[in-house]
């Protein structure tokens, strides 16, 4: 069965029902097509189930891309208060939790319950359980799933990245952006814990469940929050945010005390020199078990100023080269993507071929934790959704 539309969107996600309701809104014939049996599967389990929707803060700072300024446009066009005024215009309680994230009050479900009312109201046909077989383009789109054709002169593709396998990610993008002779940044996943090597493992894991107050940098990056020992490795917001940037082979710097002098008292002889009270000064910053393990592994080579002062440095500047991540089961996000070279910041339309559009996470723009990732969903879904 042939059915005929204006717009095709790839994938009921984030960007895919934004940019939908967005289309639906300006009286386009929109179908939004999606493999799994309901749509925003991920906002479901995203922000702990709460959603962690957007971020007041937002700045073009808080995106990674190869192309740094690319996401500029679509951000200034669809802002943090443009989806908060949709969450407020249904009533929907949130709160902002810390450093400008906003959180839902009661649970996810308000969110895609949200955009899937607005698509409905906009006349959006969703398709759920609608695996796609092929997609050709003729003298327009056509998108075959199972016994079903769709056909349309635009095409927006928001299938995601492959991170999280298990929510049903595939990677349909990047295998349309190849079949148009689009150029792709090699994917990898962020936003995702570090896996240690053996011997850094056998130090440190048994403390699994031990957080502590760290900055963390890799790569001219750094991020004060938590990290949290897990049973193979690293992981809590800081670990993650600079996962995004690291590479394999790269060592992190990890700040055990920021901004604090841990050894004063014992380099002005305001307590004695000895591990006694070089641990108990280093309680003061970090949980006991942490501080303790620590300073066994990394004592003082001497209990004199010279030794003390390289302790502080260490203290500040503890060198860990992770084995690896844990990989796109665990991650977040994909950074990389369909480059942006390819589209227009204004409508993420393909350079090359018209009517062809790439938004959400499959494009090459990933944003730090902390709601930039959904606003980067919202504003390039609304951006495409405005220019069908
Ligand atoms: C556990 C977790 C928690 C997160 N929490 C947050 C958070 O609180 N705040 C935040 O900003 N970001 C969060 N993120 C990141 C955020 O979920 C993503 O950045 C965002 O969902 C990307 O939106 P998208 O629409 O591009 O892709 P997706 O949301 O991944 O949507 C892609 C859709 O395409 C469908 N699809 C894939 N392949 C096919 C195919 N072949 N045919 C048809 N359909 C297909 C998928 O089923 C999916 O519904 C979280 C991610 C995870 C994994």
């Amino acid at each position: 069965m042939t059915q005929q539309f204006d717009a095709l969107v790839l994938g009921g996600g984030a960007a895919g029902l934004m940019c939908a309701l967005e289309a639906g809104k300006r009286g386009r014939r929109v179908a939004l097509i999606e493999r799994a049996e309901r749509a925003g599967k991920k906002i479901l389990i995203s922000g702990g189930g709460r959603c962690n929707f957007t971020n007041i803060h937002c700045r073009p700072e808080n995106f990674i891309s190869a192309n740094p300024h690319f996401a500029k446009s679509a951000l200034a066009r669809y802002t943090p208060s443009d989806f908060l005024a949709l969450v407020e215009k249904h009533r929907i309680p949130y709160h902002e939790k810390t450093l400008g994230q906003l959180f839902c009050d009661r649970s996810a479900r308000d969110i895609v319950e949200m955009l899937e009312g607005e698509c409905r109201d906009a006349g959006v046909r969703l398709f759920v359980k609608t695996s796609i077989q092929e997609v050709l383009r003729t003298t327009e789109f056509v998108v075959r799933a199972g016994e079903m054709e769709f056909r349309a002169p635009a095409l927006v593709v928001a299938t995601g990245g492959p991170s999280i396998p298990k929510m049903g990610a595939t990677e349909l993008g990047y295998d349309l952006a190849r079949q148009f002779g689009l150029a792709i940044r090699e994917p990898r996943p962020a936003l995702v814990p570090f896996v240690l090597a053996p011997e850094d493992r056998d130090h440190y894991c048994d403390l699994a469940g031990v957080s502590a107050d760290v900055a963390v940098s890799c790569a001219d990056q750094q991020f004060r929050e938590k990290m949290l020992i897990t049973h193979r490795g690293l992981s809590g917001p800081a670990i993650l945010q600079i996962s995004s940037y690291w590479k394999p082979g790269q060592a992190v710097a990890i700040d055990l005390a920021p901004g604090s002098d841990v050894t004063e008292a014992l380099r002005k002889l305001k307590a004695a020199r000895n591990i006694t009270t070089m641990r108990s000064a280093l309680h003061n910053f970090l949980p006991s078990r942490l501080a303790n393990r620590w300073l066994d592994l990394n004592p003082p080579s001497a209990w004199i100023n010279s030794g003390l002062a390289e302790l502080e440095r260490t203290v500040h500047n503890w060198k860990v080269i992770p084995a690896g991540t844990e990989g796109y089961d665990k991650a977040e996000v994909t950074a990389g993507g369909v480059d942006t070279n390819e589209l227009s910041a204004k409508a993420m339309e393909s350079r090359k071929v018209p009517g062809l559009f790439f938004i959400g996470e499959v494009v090459d723009v990933t944003g730090h934790l902390g709601g930039f990732n959904f606003q980067w969903a919202w504003a390039s879904g609304a951006c495409a959704g405005r220019a069908l």
